[in-house]
């Protein structure tokens, strides 16, 4: 028998740290998503630039179903089809020549961080553990990958947290070069920040990073766990902009709505790793990497991930006629299908009622902080739905202004 639930069930029963929209979701076809009271809704939120081909991609439902009636798991200690397809694909579209799965983005860092630590120590000695990130930057929900992330708010009340690690301003070469020295053994960035308020990194950043990290022996971690696999355009970030990180993290858009979390690497880095030194039971799992290797073989293709480009000059050329009518906005920015809209500052701190309005008027969008409405539609969305999402998105800030 089924038990009927509602909104009102959440508070209930779910732990207080979410606070979700007020109505459910119940199903999903491309960019539209149906609720209880069969309401449609336009979905430029992805599920947080997850669902890269959108909702229940023929191709994906496809992958998962014939999965399904095969092996779902087996765990690392026996290896499976999927995974090993999986991850020849990824190598074969990156610089990276290994692969570890996991299950999400935060998991995917925390394997990162750790590896970058190990090969410091392994090859240099116990003194070349600092991690230097970003402030304001975002790498997970685990105590580590907080503690590495450049918000002050995920840690507190968190206390002890782990150490040897220092935070710089984003884009600030020479507060970069200052902190960078034979104790670094990672820099960690994300090529645009996605958390943090949809905010793209400066070719010379990433540029003085890799120099900086390739004088002082130390990895350039590139998190691409929002900006990665087609969401910018190019299959990961790095590509669109020529710098090649010594380790990679992605998830969301990986799976395209199914739970999967990978980190890429060089062989030489790679070997830091031996049986026994890190894992995950679901790691490689056999569902998780059939839809991945699915999607990926999707999204890679030149003509998609061209598409997605196409796709960011409606949408900006859209948003931009839609500020010049109700001017809310002081920028309109982002790359590929990650685009952020920053109030001015007569509105600022407000994203939030953007996002009800938004609701209001069965739109689905997501913040990036108080000041930032992001958008992360899938990359194949039919321009019908970016029109009509359009108009919805002016309905909402017609009412909201
Ligand atoms: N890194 C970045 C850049 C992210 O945007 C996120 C999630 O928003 C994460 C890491 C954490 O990923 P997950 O929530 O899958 O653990």
């Amino acid at each position: 028998m089924s038990i009927a639930v509602t909104r009102a069930t959440f508070d209930e029963v779910m732990m207080p740290n979410y606070s979700p929209a007020g109505f459910i979701p119940v199903r999903g076809l491309g960019s539209r998503v149906w609720d209880q009271d069969e309401r449609e809704f336009i979905d430029f939120a992805g599920g947080i630039a997850v669902n890269s081909l959108g909702h229940c991609h023929p191709e994906l439902v496809a992958a998962l179903s014939e999965q399904a009636h095969k092996v779902w798991h087996v765990s690392n200690v026996f290896t499976n089809e999927p995974v090993l397809r999986l991850a020849s694909l990824l190598t074969k579209l990156t610089f990276a020549e290994r692969v570890f799965f996991c299950n999400s983005g935060a998991e995917a860092n925390e394997a990162a961080f750790k590896l970058a630590r190990k090969y410091a120590v392994d090859h240099f000695g116990p003194e070349k553990n600092q991690i230097i990130a970003c402030k304001n930057s975002f790498h997970g929900r685990t105590l580590f990958t907080v503690s590495v992330g450049g918000q002050p708010k995920y840690t507190e009340g968190f206390a002890p947290v782990p150490g040897g690690i220092d935070h710089i301003p984003f884009n600030d070469i020479a507060a970069l070069r200052a902190a960078v020295s034979s104790r670094t053994c990672a820099v960690v960035i994300e090529p645009i920040q996605g958390e943090g308020g949809v905010l793209a990194a400066d070719l010379a950043f990433l540029r003085a990073a890799r120099e900086l990290c390739d004088e002082h022996h130390a990895l350039l971690v590139f998190d691409e766990v929002q900006t990665g696999v087609g969401r910018c355009g190019s299959f990961y970030a790095y590509m669109e902009y020529g710098i090649t990180p010594d380790i990679l993290s992605s998830a969301k858009s990986l799976g395209g709505g199914f739970p999967i979390g990978a980190m890429l690497t060089t062989s030489a880095i790679a070997n830091s790793f031996t049986p026994g030194t890190h894992g995950s039971t679901y790691g490689g799992n056999p569902l998780a990497c059939a839809v991945a290797l699915r999607a990926v073989e999707i999204i890679s293709q030149p003509e998609v991930l061209a598409g997605v480009k196409r796709r960011h000059q409606r949408m900006l050329a859209g948003l931009r006629a839609i500020n010049a009518r109700y001017p809310v906005f002081k920028d309109i920015r982002g790359m590929g299908l990650l685009m952020g809209c920053e109030l001015s500052e007569a509105y600022a701190g407000r994203s939030r009622e953007v996002l009800k309005a938004a609701e209001t008027h069965q739109l689905m969008v997501l913040v990036a902080g108080p000041n930032v409405i992001r958008l992360a539609p899938s990359l194949v969305i039919e321009d019908l739905d970016i029109d009509e999402g359009l108009a919805r998105f002016e309905a909402a800030l017609a009412d909201f202004s």
